[in-house]
């Protein structure tokens, strides 16, 4: 476990944005983890995954600390269910394509997603009609001041759209060491019925998808839509999609009859982001480095030499015009750092 100063994250985020860490270090276990945090109680820490989902706007003065945990297990199971284990550090997809060989249900319809395993609960990543919050069954994590582990039930996560407790009430707290999944081992629930997962597999001539075909087709549609960080700097959706209550999306509509809109419950309409940035003239614009991807208006990209400045700069040129154009605030999903 080695301590380095003035590191480049430039490798560790998925927009490629060059920024430096005070200090860097990568642990491998709960004790490296325990020894670095007890060596380094007044320091100001920061905690770093995979680095799909954030902005980094300036250099970090603090302990960036890299959650490198490997290992996943079966812990308990029954004729229809197994629990299993991940260690933070896990590659997300990965550990998807992993419960999916064993033919263990539920994951499958966030196949490639970027990111590690153990940031997954902090944002309850969701893609094709899943989020985690449908499997999950516990974290563990680890008190930055005191070191004491605590276990989080699903309850005590406060999950919600793009939403947890960890982004929110104990923010900057934990240290989220290991998840566990409850997943089907038969009968699986197959989901086909979001974006075009159905004409997907239809178009390869499957009538009765297993878990397989299903994440097959997941990562052909997102490949086809979403730029690849390796080759095109991003953090994904960078706007979350707004909630209005329906009686505010009603005035709104009546002035935009052909905004897109989904009904997520009796009082409240999802409206998506992208559909507004790509109204509001942004899809494929370029500033310098900075862009707004051609095929999908809700990814900022960094062509090259972005500074995490500039793409905050057109994040916020997009927000006041939306706003200006439609009277709706969209939030950043993505941590802006
Ligand atoms: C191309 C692309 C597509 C994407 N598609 C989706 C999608 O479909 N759905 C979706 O939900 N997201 C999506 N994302 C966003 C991203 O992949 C997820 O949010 C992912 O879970 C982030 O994981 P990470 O390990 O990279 O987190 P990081 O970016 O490293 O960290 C994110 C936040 O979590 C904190 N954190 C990191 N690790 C821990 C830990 N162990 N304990 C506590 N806090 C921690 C960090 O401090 C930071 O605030 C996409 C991103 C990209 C680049």
């Amino acid at each position: 476990m080695e301590i380095q100063n003035n590191f480049s994250l430039k490798n560790y985020n998925t927009f490629g944005i060059e920024a430096k860490a005070k200090q860097f270090v990568a642990i491998h276990s709960n004790q490296e983890l325990k020894t670095v945090l007890e060596q380094h109680l007044t320091d100001k820490k920061f905690i770093l995954g995979g680095g799909s989902n954030m902005l980094l706007t300036k250099d970090i003065d603090a302990l960036v600390i890299h959650v490198d945990t490997k290992g996943r297990k079966i812990i308990e199971e029954n004729v229809d269910f197994v629990w299993v284990e991940s260690q933070a550090g896990e590659n997300w997809h990965e550990f998807v394509l992993w419960t999916i060989n064993q033919n263990f249900g539920g994951l499958e319809n966030m196949s490639l997603i970027p990111g590690n395993v153990g940031t997954t609960p902090v944002q309850n990543i969701g893609a094709y009609g899943t989020e985690i919050k449908d499997t999950f069954v516990s974290c563990q994590a680890m008190n930055i001041a005191t070191q004491e582990m605590r276990t989080f039930t699903k309850d005590e996560c406060h999950f919600g759209y793009r939403e947890s407790v960890f982004k929110n009430e104990i923010k900057d707290q934990y240290i989220i060491t290991t998840v566990v999944f409850k997943l089907s081992k038969r009968n699986h629930k197959i989901n086909t019925s979001y974006g075009d997962i159905t004409a997907e597999l239809e178009k390869n001539h499957i009538t009765t998808p297993s878990l397989i075909d299903v994440s097959n087709a997941v990562i052909a549609i997102r490949k086809s839509k979403l730029p690849d960080p390796k080759e095109l700097g991003n953090s994904g959706s960078f706007f979350k999609n707004p909630i209005l209550l329906k009686t505010d999306f009603e005035k709104i509509h009546l002035k935009f009859p052909e905004m897109k809109y989904y009904e997520i419950s009796s009082t409240e309409i999802k409206v998506p982001a992208g559909w507004l940035i790509e109204q509001a003239g942004f899809k494929g614009k370029r500033f310098g480095d900075a862009g707004i991807h051609k095929n999908q208006a809700l990814v900022l990209v960094n062509y090259g030499n972005a500074t995490g400045q500039e793409i905050l700069n057109v994040s916020r040129d997009i927000q006041e015009t939306v706003f200006k154009t439609f009277g709706i605030h969209i939030e950043a999903e993505v941590n802006i750092i």
